[in-house]
């Protein structure tokens, strides 16, 4: 059993596109672009699949381009964390600093947030302050899914970051499912990230324990979180065209499945 959760951040269109034709490609067999994917079929009939396409409705519906394809890192600032009442860039890590997003120093709410401020990804897990994740890691709960992604993207090459907060064990498979999942996309001539290690949580600045960290507390799900270039126009970005975003969704599906699969033998 698979969960697929689409964007927390409502700019990251990437996995909403990609989840709805991954749902027309188990209607139909096809995608939303007519290409038969009758294998991606075949192999999703062999698993359930959980799709919560989009993890933040009121992000996406703030956004007003299609996606930030070809646009530059001011555009991803302005609609990924917003701008304070200056007109200056909230910018990172001050735009999570502030959390609720909301007062008179909040200048363009960016899609990072729900309408009252709240960002799903780094919500309070265990006093919630908005209704995205609590209802998220519900599905989570019930299902109790094998595996589980949190699709988001960001201006560098498709990459499986490293869960936190959960056992080595669990890091060790999402790394193995990235191995997998980079030889697709290296025999099909697409781009891919380095691979993460494995590691106890540690540091001066500890990585968050966020909603992928949350969805394994809730369930024992191996639940990582997965970013997809947005095909930006910079000098350092990882340039896609949209077919190849699609192909680097549907890719990492597969190799979702495959893994799933393989350890049900
Ligand atoms: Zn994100």
């Amino acid at each position: 059993m698979i969960l697929f959760v689409g964007p927390v951040h409502g700019h990251e269109v990437e996995g909403l596109t990609g989840l709805v034709n991954l749902i027309t490609i188990m209607d139909t067999g096809k995608d939303l672009q007519g290409k038969e994917q009758t294998e991606l079929q075949e192999l999703g009939r062999r698993c359930r699949l959980l799709i919560i396409p989009a993890g933040n409705p009121d992000g996406i519906a703030r956004l007003e381009p299609q996606s930030l394809h070809a646009m530059g890192i001011e555009d991803l600032r302005f609609w990924g964390q917003g701008t304070w009442s200056d007109d200056t860039f909230c910018g990172w890590p001050e735009s999570k600093r502030q959390h609720p997003m909301v007062g008179d120093n909040v200048g363009f709410l960016g899609c990072y947030f729900n309408d009252a401020g709240i960002n799903p990804m780094h919500d309070e897990f265990f006093s919630p302050m908005g209704p995205e994740a609590p209802a998220i890691l519900k599905v989570a709960k019930e299902e109790g899914p094998d595996l589980a992604v949190s699709l988001h993207s960001h201006e560098s090459k498709p990459a499986l970051l490293r869960p936190a907060y959960v056992t080595t064990e669990k890091q060790e498979d999402i790394r193995q499912l990235a191995v997998a999942y980079y030889a697709i996309l290296q025999e099909r001539r697409l781009p891919h990230g380095a691979l993460f290690d494995p590691r106890a949580e540690s540091g001066t600045y500890p990585s968050p324990f966020n909603l992928t960290s949350a969805i394994y507390h809730v369930s024992g799900a191996s639940s990582f979180t997965f970013e997809c270039p947005h095909g930006l126009s910079t000098d350092r970005a990882c340039k896609v065209k949209f077919e190849e975003i699609l192909d680097i969704q549907l890719a990492l599906y597969e190799a979702m499945m495959q893994h799933a699969l393989a350890k049900k033998g």
